[in-house]
């Protein structure tokens, strides 16, 4: 669809997409879908950063209210991923459980309950003796919990590159091991200039580039707060079946799935990162304090062996909101980053919102708690 000029590899598009991650290739495949041209450039692999090590988490039980109506335009999707990409990406509502801990842990989730409710959400609050009647597993740590049955989980591998398949087939140019070094104004459109030399013009530009994106906006002198949060997942050998929902307790320290095949994921704390190599590294003894602090709330998690352990990089922002919409700068470049550890469950709707911000000029998602101009005083 985009046409090289020359040798010296020119490409002419309309839209130039910056980040391989979820929400550049589901921008991708959203844009490629109404037959306008697009491209994505990608310094590593399509989806191979945190849209591909995450923890497979797609729910909105406790999801900041702001986040709820994007949320659900992507589930919506989650549940066509068969039609849309040819893969379920072994998308199951499994349902999703927060566990209390105490009194004033029940308390605040059943008040947040309440106010998702007007959105569609669904959650019921879960005594602590009947949780138990549901889940034997559970030790006495766990009080009570709110549950949200239309949640569930997915397998972050197979995501990304399942919508890169499909924004390819459907005419997208995506380009791996591509990174963008530089983004200028051009005429009406823009000027991307790759470090392998290759320079891509186009009339609209997204920036998708996930712990990354602060750089980007910076080229285009926004300056945003975006610090990077490492999350370290930690994985199991393959055990009999028993943790059907996906879990987190509240604070977040704990949370844990088990895939079918048996293996347990679990929320390892904190790897470390370098933004300049751009990848997350995981922490052995990290690890082993999380395994005790889930065998807490699920005793049985102490007879586990750990086979594998991984940590990935996202962009946090200060209200653990992201950025979603017009730059305030520069008119032709919408932002999609710092997705604050929410953006595996967001990415396929926020493409669907991306292509319509670009392609008609506005969206039908709420989406102005995500606005940039935010952190601009
Ligand atoms: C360990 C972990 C667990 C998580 N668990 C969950 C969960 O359970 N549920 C949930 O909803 N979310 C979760 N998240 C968050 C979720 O993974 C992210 O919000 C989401 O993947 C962000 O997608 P993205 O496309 O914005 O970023 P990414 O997937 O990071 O993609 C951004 C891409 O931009 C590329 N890039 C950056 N700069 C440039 C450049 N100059 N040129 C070219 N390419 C560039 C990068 O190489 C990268 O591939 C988790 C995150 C981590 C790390």
């Amino acid at each position: 669809m985009s046409r090289i000029e020359s040798e010296i590899a020119v490409i002419d598009t309309e839209i130039a997409v910056i980040g391989g991650g979820i929400a550049g290739l589901s921008t991708a495949l959203h844009v490629a879908l109404r037959g306008v041209p697009v491209v994505v450039l990608e310094s590593r692999q399509a989806g191979a950063a945190a849209s591909g090590v995450n923890f497979g988490g797609v729910r909105r039980n406790g999801r900041a209210l702001a986040e709820l109506e994007l949320a659900a335009r992507a589930i919506e999707i989650w549940h066509r991923l068969p039609e849309l990409v040819g893969n379920d990406c072994e998308y199951s509502v499994t349902g999703h459980l927060k566990v209390a801990r105490n009194d004033d842990d029940m308390a605040t989730m059943a008040a947040h309950a309440e106010a998702q409710a007007p959105y569609g959400c669904a959650v019921e609050m879960i005594s602590r003796n009947a949780l138990m009647a549901r889940y034997p597993w559970f030790s006495d740590a766990a009080y009570g919990a709110a549950w949200c049955a239309s949640d569930g989980q997915a397998n972050p591998r197979l995501l990304g590159p399942a919508f890169a398949r499909a924004a390819r087939a459907n005419g997208a140019d995506i380009r791996e091991h591509e990174p963008v070094a530089a983004l200028e104004k051009d005429g009406d459109g823009f000027l991307l200039r790759c470090d392998s030399g290759l320079e891509v013009r186009a009339r609209q530009v997204v920036n998708a580039a996930g712990a990354w994106g602060a750089r980007v906006a910076g080229w285009l002198g926004e300056a945003v707060e975006l610090w990077p949060m490492m999350p370290q997942m930690v994985v199991t050998e393959p055990a009999p079946y028993f943790i059907e929902p996906a879990l987190g307790v509240v604070g977040g320290d704990v949370y844990v799935r088990q895939i079918p095949r048996g293996n347990i994921i679990f929320g390892g704390r904190s790897g470390t990162a370098d933004l300049d190599e751009g990848f997350g590294h995981a922490m052995t003894e990290e690890a082993l304090g999380a395994l005790q602090r889930t065998a807490l709330v699920i005793p049985r998690m102490a007879e586990m062996n750990i086979i594998r352990l991984w940590s990935g990089v996202e962009g946090c922002t200060p209200d653990q909101l992201p950025v979603l919409g017009p730059s305030a700068t520069t008119p032709g470049v919408i932002h999609a980053f710092g997705f604050s550890g929410h953006g595996f469950c967001l990415g396929p709707g926020v493409g669907a919102v991306v292509a319509e911000l670009a392609l008609d000029g506005e969206t039908r998602t709420a989406i102005d708690a995500f606005d940039i101009r935010r952190f601009q005083s």
